[in-house]
């Protein structure tokens, strides 16, 4: 297979948007007709962001094998509609456990396990991927010049000098601009390019991340000082929706140039129609409607995907969804209407431990005695059950035994296979598992009806891709999806019969291990929880049918 490699690599500062950029030539060259997948390396030690507190580093994102990553790899899957798997998120961690394990194995007998070459060797066999591919992307993490990408660069620098032309890199860096001077710097530049150069990488290409237009004289500085080709020389503007980007990157010849590069014909342009349609449709969008995300996270990254996948949704409904978040540590019975009055719709969030629970519980029982629409995603699936048992079933002491495992109500309950777990790192419930959703729910109608397939005939087009829907197939009278999952506690069944009767359904089961997927309450207008995580597989050409649905119920 003539793979061919492109590095992404950043420099001056972080949040450049690296992801975004690699997200995009993945699509510019899908677009193009070619087999491309992404992956993300990230210089810190630990196995997996799994253990990591969003505060950190994020929101958790989780792929269909149930590994948990980075959250840039929900950035490859919304743009380009990639399943990631393991494979495409490799950590520090990852590269030295392997090396480690091998040394105690015996493998490398006699020899001294050394950065240069055992650990180099290990990243570079992860960068050259196994799949067969046209493009292998590569992100590596973190700012050019830190201590702990040095392997990282080492590895980029001999693959390059290994595969030749077939080997492209892509560094980003930033153009600030001084109000003072009314002037647009590029020494920063200069500088993080010096710094490449001087770990024996020339980059290829440039991307300038700025916040104002660069004319074609700060470009042909950059380029004549950096020795990069001016047509390799592109900016990356602020945007107003990330996914502009990359259109802007093709309409700068970004794809071309990384043709030109490895010497591929580059040809004609693709037209993206979809893409642009999509971005028709955000940029015609005009009519709010206000989402609030109930959670204990105040921070934009930790709930990324939910996020994205309510901008997503709100578009193919034709609204724009603004969200707003409410802290659940600060919501009482005194306040909660105040604070949630005005929102066409609540989103309870993911979560673990305790703090916090008790306001998505007041959120949940004010959502659900006014009927506004409400989706509990995960722990908020979870707090929409316990309120149920509290203020419906009568259990004042109902609760999840994660919060309280003595609760003599525990409606929510540890999982029979994790109950001897000692281990914290990856051993959750996780990845794809299967959902049958019983006919005749509201959940059901969501995946199956016309308001899932989108408003508007383009829309329909996009979504009759049943695989992107998650859909596998039928079994007797419902309906078999499959949805990703990260959690150890779940839905006791003890109390199935209670619920049902009381009002609450159980309408998506996991038919190999009997476990409850998904609850809603069929008198609402729209009040429905899924243990899984709908968020993970929502693309910009294929919006999950569940924010979709609810979505509209909010409009
Ligand atoms: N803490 C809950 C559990 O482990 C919910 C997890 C989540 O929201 N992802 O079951």
């Amino acid at each position: 297979m003539n793979t061919n490699y492109i590095f992404v690599t950043g420099g001056v500062v972080s949040s450049l948007g690296k992801g975004i950029i690699s997200a995009s030539i993945g699509k510019l060259l899908q677009a193009r007709g070619f087999k491309v997948t992404i992956q993300k390396f990230d210089p810190y030690i630990n196995i997996d962001p799994g253990t990591l507190n969003p505060y950190e580093h994020g929101e958790c994102y989780v792929t269909e094998d149930g590994f948990e990553t980075d959250l840039d790899l929900g950035h490859y899957e919304r743009f380009t509609g990639i399943h990631t798997t393991r494979n495409n998120s490799i950590t520090t961690g990852r590269i030295y456990k392997t090396v480690i394990d091998r040394e105690r194995h015996g493998d490398y007998l006699g020899k001294t396990i050394q950065v240069v070459p055992h650990i180099t060797d290990e990243i570079k066999r992860r960068m050259l991927g196994e799949g067969t591919f046209d493009f292998v992307i590569t992100e590596v993490g973190g700012t050019i010049g830190d201590i702990e990408s040095a392997p990282f660069m080492e590895a980029i620098r001999q693959l390059r000098w290994e595969l030749g032309r077939k080997a492209v890199c892509v560094h980003l860096t930033y153009v600030p601009y001084l109000k003072a001077a009314d002037e647009l710097k590029t020494k920063p530049t200069q500088h993080s390019v010096k710094e490449l150069q001087g770990l024996g990488i020339q980059p290829d290409i440039l991307v300038l991340r700025t916040e104002r237009h660069l004319d074609d004289h700060i470009r042909m500085k950059v380029a004549s000082f950096c020795n990069v080709d001016l047509e390799c020389v592109v900016q990356s503007e602020d945007m107003p929706s990330i996914y502009e980007v990359p259109v802007s990157m093709q309409h700068q010849g970004l794809d071309a140039a990384i043709m030109r590069k490895i010497g591929i014909p580059v040809g004609e342009t693709p037209a993206m129609k979809s893409w642009r349609d999509f971005l028709d449709k955000q940029r015609n969008t005009t009519r709010e409607i206000h989402i609030g995300l109930v959670g204990k996270y105040d921070l934009q990254d930790a709930y990324k995907s939910i996020r994205e996948s309510l901008n997503l949704a709100g578009i193919y409904n034709d609204v724009k969804a603004k969200l707003h978040f409410v802290n659940s540590e600060e919501l009482t019975v005194q306040n909660v209407s105040e604070k949630l009055d005005g929102l066409q719709g609540i989103v309870i969030c993911p979560g673990f431990g305790q703090r916090g629970i008790e306001g998505k519980i007041i959120a949940a029982e004010y959502t659900r005695t006014h009927d506004i629409p409400t989706f509990g995603i995960c722990l908020g699936m979870q707090m929409m059950v316990v309120e149920f048992a509290r203020n419906v079933l009568g259990y004042k002491d109902a609760n999840s035994a994660e919060m309280n495992p003595d609760t003599p109500h525990n409606v929510i309950d540890i999982m029979e296979e994790q109950k001897n777990i000692t281990q914290m790192g990856g051993t959750m419930r996780l990845g794809a598992y299967e959902c049958e959703l019983v006919k005749g729910s509201k959940s059901y109608e969501a995946y199956t009806s016309n308001a899932s397939r989108q408003g508007g005939e383009k829309s329909a087009q996009l979504s009759s891709n049943s695989e992107a829907l998650s859909i596998v197939g039928e079994k007797g009278e419902g309906l078999l999806t499959k949805e990703r999952h990260r959690h150890r506690y779940e839905f006791n069944n003890a109390y199935k019969a209670e619920y049902e009767q009381a009002g609450m359904k159980c309408v998506g089961i996991n038919p190999a291990a009997d476990l409850v997927e998904i609850v809603e309450i069929p008198d609402k207008r729209w009040y429905i929880g899924t243990q899984f995580h709908p968020e993970y597989s929502s693309t910009v050409l294929h919006p999950h049918p569940l924010f979709i649905s609810f979505i509209k119920a909010c409009k």
